[in-house]
């Protein structure tokens, strides 16, 4: 919707540039380890969830469904590392200057992984097992979700540098750094 108000916006009335850039799952945080998730009650999303079963407060992760047409049934997606999306609004920042009227990007690494593939690069990463079930497919999650990043590499020069193991190393460096976030 919002990306719908923008593009009308810009429009509308051409001294707007708008730029709008497609998220897919950021996860990993700062390598200092000071600076990452810190979600309210229970963590929805995956990562969060897996550094707070390594992390001894959460027992098990609940696998959401292990029967989607993939490869190994679980759900695929495109992570990216949150400090390659920061890099990617610098990125979008410098290419506004151009006046590019309307720009739309995705950003991600275009290589999409399963459930028990984080799983698996979390545990290699850091050494810690993480216990799971698996559980009902959750209302509304699709199979497959990964992007194509190569028009905001062609244009915006962006491109992750992180990769998976980078990921789960950084998460896991915050989380066990501040096993309560940034409650002390
Ligand atoms: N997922 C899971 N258990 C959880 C949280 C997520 O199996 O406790 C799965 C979810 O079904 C999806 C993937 O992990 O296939 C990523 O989910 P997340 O909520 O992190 O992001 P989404 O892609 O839904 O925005």
């Amino acid at each position: 919707m919002l990306e719908q108000i923008l593009a009308d916006m810009q429009k509308a009335d051409k001294e707007w540039n708008v730029i709008l850039l497609r998220y897919f799952n950021p996860i990993g945080a700062h390598k200092s380890g000071t600076m990452g998730e810190n979600p309210n009650g229970i963590p929805n999303n995956l990562m969060p969830y897996i550094t707070q079963v390594a992390v001894g407060k959460l027992k098990e992760l609940g696998v959401f469904g292990n029967d989607y047409d993939t490869p190994d049934g679980t759900g695929v997606r495109d992570y990216i590392h949150v400090v390659d999306l920061a890099v990617g609004h610098v990125k979008a920042l410098k290419k506004i200057e151009e006046n590019v009227g309307l720009g739309i990007y995705n950003l991600g690494t275009g290589v999409g992984y399963s459930v028990l593939d984080i799983v698996k690069n979390f545990e290699e990463a850091t050494g810690v097992k993480i216990p799971y079930v698996i559980k009902e497919r959750r209302a509304g999650d699709i199979a497959a979700c990964y992007s194509d990043a190569s028009k905001a590499k062609r244009e915006l020069g962006w491109e992750a540098q992180n990769g998976i193991k980078e990921m789960c190393a950084d998460s896991w460096r915050w989380q066990s750094n501040n096993p309560n976030g940034y409650e002390d």
